[in-house]
């Protein structure tokens, strides 16, 4: 995809699922600056991209980041500026996330705080530490416009967080934390994609598709191959007719 070529991006969750997946096509799509962001990079979940950035250190950097630790995405953002040139940062994937299997009637309050930390606020802090990259690569960048080799702000979101959809959708588990958070999420976009307008900063929601990832189960219809790929596809052709919108992984507008 040539929209990637000599971007820089940040994967959040970068370790497995759809996001070490991101980091692989980012790579193939010719990115010149990949932080791959997880918060276990020594562990046996991370070998796999371990293994990639080992092969590509030109292109990748692992970077230690837990997005419900407010100090650990600060942590982050320094090694990430330290190592970003005058371009700044062009892209930010907002990908990790938590699905505990609750509903309304048994999700505990651990539960409700756990997965606002970490799909909403780390979200929301990871858009604030890193800003000063992003308005840096807006500028630098000499373009009209919007588009994801400027400047913008990717959050992956889910159908199950539509209230359109969410009363119709046929759970394949209890989604009840997960949705209401990542209706948050939705909302975040919304006042990012305000609040970011003046300095031309991209920000839409993406569904990803049901795909089968651990948190996908296996029942799932697609792999994240086939998501990735349209997600990619999609981000590389927004401009600012889609700020600030909703969107699934062929392109289609979800309803909020
Ligand atoms: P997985 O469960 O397979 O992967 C989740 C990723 O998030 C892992 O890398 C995990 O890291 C990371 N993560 C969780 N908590 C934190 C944290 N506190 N700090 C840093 N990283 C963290 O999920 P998917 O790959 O399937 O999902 C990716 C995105 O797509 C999510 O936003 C999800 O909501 C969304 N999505 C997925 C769908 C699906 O069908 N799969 C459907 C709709 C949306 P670790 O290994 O350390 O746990």
């Amino acid at each position: 995809m040539a929209a990637f070529k000599g971007c820089s991006a940040l994967v959040t969750g970068a370790n497995r699922g759809l996001g070490l997946e991101m980091v692989k096509q980012l790579l193939e799509a010719q990115c010149s600056k990949i932080f791959a962001a997880c918060r276990d990079t020594d562990g046996p979940n991370s070998e796999v991209l371990r293994e990639m950035a080992k092969k590509n250190p030109d292109v990748i950097t692992l970077v230690k980041l837990d997005v419900s630790d407010p100090s650990s995405i600060k942590e982050s953002a320094k090694k990430v500026g330290s190592l970003l040139g005058k371009n700044g940062l062009n892209l930010i994937i907002n990908n990790a996330a938590v699905l505990p299997q609750k509903t309304m009637l048994n999700a505990t309050v651990e539960d409700m705080q756990n997965t606002f930390n970490t799909n909403v606020i780390g979200p929301l802090f990871v858009i604030r530490e890193y800003l000063p990259y992003l308005k840096t690569a807006a500028k630098a960048s000499g373009k009209p416009g919007m588009s994801c080799d400027k400047a913008a702000v990717i959050n992956i979101s889910t159908d199950a967080a539509s209230m359109t959809i969410m009363p119709v959708l046929k759970d394949p588990f209890p989604l009840f934390p997960y949705s209401i958070s990542k209706a948050g999420l939705n909302m975040l976009t919304i006042y990012t994609a305000r609040d970011l307008k003046a300095d031309e900063i991209l920000c839409i929601s993406i569904h990803p598709g049901w795909v089968r990832t651990d948190m996908g189960g296996d029942k799932a219809p697609i792999d994240a191959r086939q998501s990735v790929e349209g997600v990619l596809s999609v981000i590389s052709s927004l401009t600012e007719k889609q700020h600030g919108g909703f969107l699934d992984y062929t392109g289609k507008t979800m309803p909020w």
